[in-house]
């Protein structure tokens, strides 16, 4: 009788740390940070919508230019980051956001936005790996579950893996689109939702190279529909809900529509020297995008004060809660970014 009580005891103790250990919720101060960078994807596109003489397929022009409001049409969810945080780099409205790097290009976009100033000596987009530390080493060297899942596959030369032990997704087929294989991998773990987590789509970038702009606009809304859905899926969480800031950025703009600008991107500097034929006037402007729980009132990055790319990788550490990680020359957070290192 005895050992059956003991047994009936044990079960019952265990049963009840189960339920606790599922009811778990973090301490108070728990954040979660979500990072989405939409490769090459223009302000151009964002604020103004569909360009109306590059679209001539007629189901695109239905979608996305002869519609009442053509930004809505195209991304609507990253757009309400007016009213529910703040979304910079409406040229058109005096608003600027752009990359300080010299280059224009991805490799240099992505290693500024992710160390916190450009490094000069990141001159290409080969597959080098990458002698500046991360924000994201930073924060899983401090203890934080990271997860990375990109489209590109320098993305794990720029993050370095071999030094950070981070673990970064790719698409298995690289001949086939990139994003939905990123997408469905996301996907796959959005019920248990790391403490960092960054998402790097770019069918827009694949898809304006090629040529195709109704293709880079339809790449754009499912971008769009996806952040909406990551959202939808944290805030749904109790673990993050009203715990999550969510960063979305490029790593460059586009050149123009004349003479299809558009399609490139660039400086006209590569490795060093300068291609005057590669230059891409422009695609240095950028937007940025924050949603959370840590916003104070948005702030007014004018050309006189325009923010920079730079500026991501300490205001994801002050997402994280995490600022101690900051480093001297770092560029500071989103000046939309309470004090958090209370
Ligand atoms: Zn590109």
């Amino acid at each position: 009788m005895m050992r059956l009580i003991v047994a009936l005891a044990a079960v019952f103790v265990a049963f009840i740390s189960e339920a606790w250990a599922r009811d778990a919720v973090p301490s108070p101060q728990a954040r979660f940070v979500v990072l989405v960078t939409i490769d090459g994807y223009r302000w151009e596109e964002l604020f103004r919508g569909a360009d109306a003489s590059l679209v001539s397929d007629p189901a695109y022009r239905a979608r996305y230019v002869d519609v009442p409001d053509r930004a809505q049409a195209l991304t609507p969810f990253l757009l309400s980051f007016r009213n529910e945080g703040v979304l910079i780099g409406d040229r058109d409205a005096g608003s600027c956001a752009r990359v300080t790097n010299d280059y224009w290009f991805s490799y240099p976009g992505y290693a500024e936005m992710l160390a916190g100033r450009p490094n000069p000596r990141i001159r290409y987009n080969a597959a080098i790996p990458n002698e500046d530390v991360t924000v994201l080493e930073r924060l899983n060297n401090a203890g934080a579950a990271v997860r990375v899942f990109a489209e590109w596959d320098v993305m794990p030369a720029i993050l370095n893996v071999a030094r950070s032990g981070l673990s970064v997704f790719i698409p298995a087929d690289p001949e086939a689109l990139h994003d939905p294989q990123v997408v469905a991998a996301v996907r796959a773990q959005l019920a248990t939702p790391p403490d960092v987590l960054f998402v790097a789509l770019g069918d827009t970038d694949n898809r304006a190279h090629e040529g195709s702009y109704e293709r880079y606009l339809a790449a754009a809304s499912e971008a769009d529909a996806f952040l909406r859905e990551i959202w939808d899926a944290y805030q749904s969480n109790p673990r993050t809900a009203g715990r999550t800031t969510m960063i979305v950025t490029a790593d460059h703009g586009r050149g123009g529509a004349e003479s299809d600008r558009w399609t490139g991107h660039g400086s006209g500097r590569w490795r060093g020297t300068r291609v005057p034929g590669l230059r891409h006037a422009g695609s240095d402007a950028i937007f940025a995008g924050v949603r959370g729980p840590l916003l104070e009132s948005a702030p007014a990055y004018s050309d006189a004060s325009c923010a920079s790319v730079s500026q991501i990788a300490a205001t994801i550490l002050a997402a994280a809660g995490r600022s101690d990680l900051a480093q001297p020359d770092m560029a500071p957070p989103l000046a939309a970014f309470a004090d958090a290192r209370e």
